[in-house]
């Protein structure tokens, strides 16, 4: 599609868009009166207006039902976070049985290590990409630790090539492959925090097994964002938290992903805790732990419903869109952005690049050459909400759900009049 730099296209993008009544389900903050420009959806989605209620029918029941809610309220409490998993499994690309809802992200990455990460003298090694998110490193690191080895040796960092702004897959593979039967565990962000760039999660699953690890994959920032196979790759698990695309809520709970192969299992590794039992014989209060057969083993407490209400919200609208609508749409969106900063750029040569490759979901990163900091508040104050990491990257995610093609159009003006405002600031002295 030729894509135009004018109002009335971006206006008529909208008016063509299935999706377009999905905007007036989300509530938006306001600068100086008006609704802002939301590009931070990777970082804490929207809050759907249906959220409310979700939260509002645990309120209700606990006031009314007390102890009697975790049996007898309508949506019964005690097995509450089982909603969660059919839904989540299709977002994913999973069974539903190979999919949980608990903790957080973070933890849940350790405990599945727990599990998957079973070091011994000859195969002890981690494989993740350089510059992982740092919750990652601290987690790999002290993990490492943990098991009495030393990061410094255990850990294989997967480096960008000089110059370049993203991974080549063929390096991730090769590192993997020369690792060898040293490699315990590669465990990596399927979508990159800061570029942007979606890993072939495919073949370095493959890779991955193929020399003996287990493979894991971080999805924070892929899920609901890109297409995901995770049974079919064959990844051994995965953990992702809720509060980014997912929309549900600051801090949400964390759903996880193990591979059917690995359930149902006795002899497997793991901490347990009284709701990763079987559910008909939980509450008889044995002494021994029989494992639920379904991912649910892992859960270690009773689930925090109060969390659990608008993650379950937010997935009855994914359920209803569907992840191939909502792809479409962030295909042609980002390709729109894209085409936008492309015409910003030619006014303002020089002063900003994008820096994600073309393997990429909704998030494209600009590297600002020119104006750093400044740029970023200028478009904060002129109600365009973007974030900023450090050296001098701004990030822009239009989350298709709510997210308008004249939000991009709107944009492209904003930013421009900041560049142009900001330099001649600058060339005054
Ligand atoms: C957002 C994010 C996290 C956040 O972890 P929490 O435990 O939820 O605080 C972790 N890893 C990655 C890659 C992220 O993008």
């Amino acid at each position: 599609m030729q894509f135009r730099n004018e109002l009335d296209f971006a206006q008529d993008l909208d008016q063509n868009d299935p999706l377009r009544v999905y905007r007036e389900q989300f509530h938006f903050p306001k600068v100086g009166g008006k609704q802002v420009i939301y590009f931070t959806g990777n970082s804490l989605g929207l809050q759907p207006k249906i959220s409310k209620d979700y939260v509002d029918e645990i309120m209700k029941d606990w006031r009314e039902l007390a102890v009697e809610g975790h049996f007898y309220a309508e949506k019964p409490w005690w097995d509450y976070h089982e909603r969660l998993a059919a839904p989540l499994a299709k977002v994913v690309g999973a069974k539903t049985s190979e999919v949980s809802v608990m903790n957080t992200l973070t933890v849940n990455l350790h405990l599945l290590m727990v599990s998957f990460y079973r070091p011994d003298n000859k195969r002890f090694k981690i494989l993740c990409e350089e510059k992982a998110f740092p919750s990652d490193q601290y987690m790999l690191k002290s993990q490492l630790r943990h098991h009495g080895l030393d990061p410094e040796h255990a850990l294989i960092e997967v480096r960008k090539r000089e110059g370049e702004h993203f991974w080549r897959t063929q390096d991730v593979i090769d590192k993997i492959l020369e690792a060898g039967d040293e490699l315990a565990l590669v465990l990596i962000g399927g979508v990159n925090y800061y570029n942007g760039q979606v890993f072939d999660m495919e073949a370095i699953t493959k890779a991955g097994k193929s020399v003996g690890a287990a493979v894991g994959w971080d999805l924070a920032h892929a899920v609901g964002n890109i297409s995901l196979s995770l049974h079919d790759w064959g990844a051994d698990f995965a953990a992702w938290c809720s509060y980014k695309y997912m929309n549900s809520g600051p801090g949400n709970a964390s759903g996880i992903f193990v591979h059917e192969d690995h359930l149902g299992k006795k002899d497997i590794q793991r901490f347990e805790g009284w709701w990763g039992t079987e559910k008909a014989s939980r509450f008889m209060m044995k002494p021994e732990f029989e494992p639920i057969s379904n991912a649910d083993a892992w859960q270690i407490s009773n689930p925090p419903v109060l969390a659990l209400a608008p993650y379950l919200a937010s997935l009855k609208l994914f359920e209803e869109v569907g992840m191939p609508a909502l792809i479409e749409k962030r295909k042609k969106i980002v390709a729109y952005l894209e085409f936008i900063l492309g015409e910003v750029a030619e006014t303002v040569s020089g002063s900003f690049e994008v820096i994600t490759p073309e393997e990429r979901g909704c998030q494209l990163s600009v590297l600002l050459h020119g104006q750093g900091r400044p740029l970023f508040d200028y478009l904060m104050k002129n109600g365009v909400i973007v974030d900023w990491r450090e050296p001098n990257v701004i990030r822009l995610a239009p989350a298709p759900f709510y997210c308008s093609y004249e939000d991009m159009y709107q944009f492209g003006q904003i930013l421009k009049e900041g560049i142009l405002k900001l330099s001649t600031v600058d060339s005054l002295g």
